[in-house]
């Protein structure tokens, strides 16, 4: 079973959307990554810190679906990360109004010694020294390693983020980041220049309306699967990302055209994410019902056409 590596923050969330508001739930980047890519035939173990606050049953949560959590570290009398986000009308876009670092400011992450040697190391949203760190403790050079970040570490850690981002194969960031990241307003021209700071393939997150990967002078498209009811969108970036790498290391093949399917899988597990708030939906996710979707995937993007 191919193996998989997940640093990310796990953390408390309170989100308000235009139906609701949460009181601190389960969240975080890693948290949503780990779910996602159990949905695929996959070893994961998550790098990351909480506090004593942290419920037991959240971490049950985790090691229910599996996923490795022996080097989730708990911090004796420190604080979880804390994440309040507040949305806009249109659920695209939203304000961070508070983020509390806590127990992940002075995180030394460890990866365990019989994931050293894993194939696809995913590096979820967190400091970028956290996520070099990570890549640094690999025992060989892994065959894939995929970063998502977001503005808050553009605005805060720029150089540590562009250092790390020099050795990585796979940048997830959505649209307005990679905007931000690149100084350009096109897509394209902004993955080009992406291009020159490290990795060979660029997905762009653009939320309802899908995610672009990027590959030398090609693109491919995945559109957002048009959904009756979208409630809380905290967590589908991640989501992407966990279904797009838990994919990968589950078939071990990194061709460009097995990353397609990846972008779709990655997209379809997000559509799910979106449904409820926080990892509700995600926890609760059968295989039948991913399935299904995943054929309404397929009649949303197929058709055919006559070319000269
Ligand atoms: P997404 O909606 O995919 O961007 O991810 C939302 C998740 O990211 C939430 O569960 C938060 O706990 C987590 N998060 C928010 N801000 C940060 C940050 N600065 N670093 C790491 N994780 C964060």
């Amino acid at each position: 079973m191919g193996k998989l590596v997940i640093v990310g923050t796990v953390a408390f969330d309170e989100i308000e959307t235009p139906f609701g508001k949460t009181d601190k739930i389960l969240g975080g980047a890693a948290t949503f990554i780990s779910l996602a890519a159990s949905q695929f035939d996959v070893d994961s173990a998550i790098v990351s810190v909480v506090g004593e606050d942290f419920p037991k049953e959240y971490l049950n949560i985790l090691s229910d679906k599996n996923i490795n959590i022996s080097q989730l570290e708990i911090v004796k009398g420190g604080k979880t990360f804390y994440w309040k986000g507040k949305y806009h009308n249109d659920l695209n876009s939203r304000d961070t109004l508070v983020t509390e670092l806590n127990t992940l400011a002075d995180f030394n992450p460890v990866v365990p010694s019989d994931y050293s040697g894993a194939e696809v190391v995913m590096l979820g949203n967190l400091h970028p020294g956290v996520q070099l760190s990570v890549i640094n403790q690999m025992e060989k050079r892994p065959k894939l390693i995929v970063l998502d970040t977001m503005n808050f570490w553009m605005d805060n850690a720029l150089d540590a983020l562009l250092e790390t981002i020099k050795h990585i194969d796979v940048i997830t960031i959505n649209d307005e980041e990679a905007r931000q990241l690149t100084g350009e307003y096109s897509l394209v021209k902004a993955a080009h220049k992406i291009y020159g700071m490290g990795p060979k393939y660029v997905v762009i997150k653009k939320g309802e309306h899908g995610a672009l990967l990027f590959h030398e002078e090609q693109i491919f498209f995945a559109p957002a699967l048009p959904l009756e009811e979208v409630f809380d969108p905290t967590g589908a970036g991640d989501t992407f990302a966990g279904g797009f790498s838990g994919f990968l290391a589950a078939t071990g093949d990194i061709s460009f055209e097995n990353m397609k399917k990846a972008v779709i899988h990655g997209s379809n597990l997000a559509s799910f994410c979106v449904e409820r708030f926080g990892t509700e939906r995600m926890v609760n996710l059968d295989k039948k019902e991913v399935n299904k979707r995943l054929h309404q995937f397929k009649t949303l993007t197929q058709f055919e056409i006559e070319l000269q």
